[in-house]
């Protein structure tokens, strides 16, 4: 055969930087895909949508049998000649609505009146929020107005082409854990896979200039913050205690809270070269002082991310212990290419390398950690 080459553009990312320094793992690392059967949400359309297809027998489908009983008590579904069937004249209106980009509730954008897409709760509450900067089809737009929650819609406006920034939302999250799944223990830490209630609050944004280095910038509030919660599925571990960054700390707890966060960061990053995810499917939270971390699917009901995070959990701790590691920039808040992330709430403050690693070196050797309770007073960062 003839030779080949291939050359890969590395970019001012963590996983940029970890393949650059480790080039053989790229070759080896599969991309696994994931897909989450039973989100409950997409469940219930899809069992209508499998009735449509074809009538179902009353055998069948045992993991979909709650979700069939809920139908036929809402009359969305009847049995006939012992078969379950849809009824068109319920369902017609929902199957109508129903859109094939997402699941649940979304925000409707206009431009000049017209109508031209649309985004899914609750990423619509960070994309469209007033005054935020949106790409449609690689042009930026200013949303003017926002309507939510009555009529759940955003008017785009556009602005010059040399105009120099984009905007990054600011939030505030807190989590709930419903059920636990499943858990187990990672080296020595304990990690559970659990159903998650996440209470989502949009207060405000950056402006970032475009093609800066530092994913900083001017805040700017929100007269009203937008509030949203939603059900989904995650995991949630505790992170040892910084002990020698602690020591040595001006602000102990800054350095402390500030070392959970960046690992949260870290993590998610880290996880996307192990599940072939994109960071947008995942969200994290660490609460405070506690060591709690949760990382979840961004998604209502579940993505699947989560858990394909949480079955090789061992290889993202790995992961991110390298990227914080080999990183050469000297800042105490770490840089683009280990703990900032352009999904951070937070702004990208907060941050603090040296205990991110120690916390992280501190589990690839085998600390112990059980699970604890969250309590209220620990301000969860994003
Ligand atoms: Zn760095
Ligand atoms: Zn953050």
């Amino acid at each position: 055969g003839q030779r080949g080459y291939a050359f890969l553009a590395l970019g001012n990312d963590p996983i940029s930087q970890y393949y650059k320094n480790h080039p053989d793992d790229y070759f080896e690392d599969v991309e696994k895909t994931y897909i989450d059967p039973k989100n409950p949400f997409v469940e219930e359309f899809q069992v209508l949508a499998m009735a449509c297809d074809r009538p179902i027998s009353k055998h069948e489908l045992k993991e979909h049998q709650e979700i069939i009983e809920h139908h036929i008590i809402k009359e969305n579904l009847k049995i006939f000649n012992n078969r379950i069937v849809p009824n068109f004249d319920k369902i017609n209106s929902m199957l109508n609505e129903y859109s094939i980009r997402g699941i649940g509730k979304s925000i409707d954008i206009f431009l000049s009146d017209r109508k031209v897409g649309d985004r899914v709760l609750p990423i619509a509450l960070e994309e469209l929020h007033k005054d935020a900067i949106y790409f449609l089809a690689g042009i930026r737009y200013r949303v003017k107005e926002f309507d939510y929650p009555k009529k759940n819609l955003a008017k785009l406006e556009k602005i010059s082409r040399d105009y120099p920034y984009y905007t990054k939302s600011l939030t505030e999250e807190w989590p709930t854990i419903e059920t636990v799944f499943e858990k187990r223990v990672a080296n020595g830490v304990e990690v559970a896979f659990c159903k998650l209630h996440i209470q989502k609050k949009v207060y405000g944004y950056v402006n970032i200039e475009l093609g800066q280095e530092i994913t900083q910038g001017e805040k700017v509030m929100l007269d009203n913050p937008l509030e949203y919660d939603f059900i989904t599925k995650g995991i949630v571990f505790h992170a040892p205690r910084p002990l020698k960054v602690i020591e040595k700390a001006e602000d102990e707890d800054y350095a402390e809270a500030s070392g959970y966060h960046a690992t949260e960061h870290v993590v998610i990053e880290g996880s996307n070269m192990i599940t072939g995810g994109v960071s947008q499917d995942l969200g994290g939270i660490s609460l405070g002082t506690s060591g709690l971390i949760f990382i979840y699917d961004g998604a209502i009901g579940g993505s699947g991310a989560s858990k394909a995070l949480y079955d090789r959990f061992e290889k993202a701790l790995e992961r991110s212990m390298h990227i914080v590691k080999e990183c050469p920039c000297k800042n105490e808040s770490g840089c683009p290419r280990c703990t900032f992330s352009y999904r951070c709430g937070n702004n990208n403050e907060f941050l603090h390398k040296y205990s991110a690693l120690e916390i992280l070196e501190r589990i690839n050797k085998g600390e112990k950690t059980e699970l604890i309770d969250p309590t209220e007073g620990d301000r969860p960062l994003v």
